[in-house]
């Protein structure tokens, strides 16, 4: 029987005129089944729910997805890829075309036509993504947790921060605080920007050493169940000077705007507008050149998406980042990053660190 998630996918398949799914991302595979293993296809239909793994995960698999029937895949997918689709009887099968690569679509039409199995593969783009938008309430408390221990991170990185200090330093203590306070090996490198390097909003800590009144840029997740977190804090050791107060206020303002700003139902866009408005008006609309935010859950970058451009609306559930930032070339940059979620109509804040 499908679970309330799967049975989603098939909704979708519907009006898609698709009769199977065949899921393929380590994420996707990951929400649908519970399985964790790196290596894997699930096959979802209304007959079947099927994962096919090798032997190298086999218990695990029967751990992990008790709700699909195990295929044991060995040797090479072309020996059995029909094999498997065909326990299925699926006449129109979509696959993640943003996944799956030319060599393995090859190979996988090959197998079915040497099998004589009249399956169609039909290329799909982000289907599963968007049910992944709206979390259910477990997927929220595993982002909590990620979130409560990110918080622990940036406390300590305010209490030890040092002129002198090199950032792979900085970077390495608050890796470092949230790995010893229950954090899964965190999904994305920690970012330490200082002085002008933190005008860079990606920057990779460098051996440079802090100077006191200077901006910091720390960007850093901890991970939960696989869910991460996403926070970003502006620090300074020692007193600040009055470009970092000013800018600091504007971004602050920006994010506050937002937060209050939000509710559910509005465009993607017009919750980056509520942000924009605010640094636009202040004067540094040339400065703050990314998006307000993205979804956050099994990946630190998840639909939706909340950017000038953006064609996604903001739903009930629904968990993204809100980071307005100011990067001025040779001097550094301020940005200000909280988890949050939509609900009840309105945004509350999932990371809680001091600002
Ligand atoms: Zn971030
Ligand atoms: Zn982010």
């Amino acid at each position: 029987m499908p679970n309330n998630r799967s049975g989603k996918l098939l909704d979708k398949l519907d009006q898609s005129n698709l009769d199977g799914f065949l899921v393929s991302s380590p994420h996707n595979r990951k929400y649908f089944s519970g399985f964790s293993g790196s290596s894997g296809l699930l096959l979802i239909s209304r007959q079947a729910l099927i994962l096919s793994t090798d032997f190298r995960y086999w218990e695990q698999a029967q751990n992990e997805a008790p709700g699909y029937t195990l295929y044991r895949a060995s040797k090479g997918l072309k020996e059995w890829f029909a094999e498997f689709i065909g326990q299925a009887n699926v006449a129109r099968l979509g696959f993640e075309s943003t996944d799956i690569t030319v060599e393995c679509l090859n190979t996988m039409r090959k197998s079915l036509k040497k099998a004589g199995v009249a399956t169609r593969l039909v290329s799909t783009r982000n289907l599963c993504d968007k049910l992944r938008m709206a979390k259910d309430e477990t997927e929220i408390a595993m982002i909590k947790k990620a979130a409560s221990i990110s918080d622990l991170a940036a406390e300590h990185a305010r209490s030890i921060v040092r002129a002198g200090m090199s950032e792979i330093e900085l970077a390495w203590e608050v890796e470092k605080i949230m790995r010893q306070n229950g954090s899964e090996p965190v999904g994305f490198s920690v970012i330490c920007a200082s002085g002008p390097n933190s005008a860079l909003p990606h920057a990779k800590p460098t051996q440079r050493l802090i100077n006191s009144g200077e901006p910091i840029v720390l960007d850093f997740g901890a991970c939960s169940g696989g869910y991460t977190s996403d926070l970003t804090r502006t620090i300074c050791c020692g007193e600040p000077d009055s470009q970092f107060k000013k800018l600091y206020n504007i971004v602050l303002s920006a994010q506050q705007a937002a937060i209050e700003g939000i509710y559910t139902g509005i465009k993607a866009s017009a919750a980056d507008k509520l942000a924009r408005q605010v640094i636009e008006d202040a004067g540094y609309g040339d400065y703050f050149g990314h998006s307000l935010g993205h979804g956050i859950g099994l990946e630190v970058h998840e639909a939706p998406f909340l950017g000038p451009t953006s064609d996604d609306k903001l739903e009930e559930g629904m968990v993204f980042t809100i980071e307005p930032g100011i990067y001025l070339p040779g001097w550094g940059g301020i940005r200000i990053e909280d988890d949050a979620l939509l609900q009840n109509n309105k945004v509350t804040l999932l990371s809680m660190a001091t600002k």
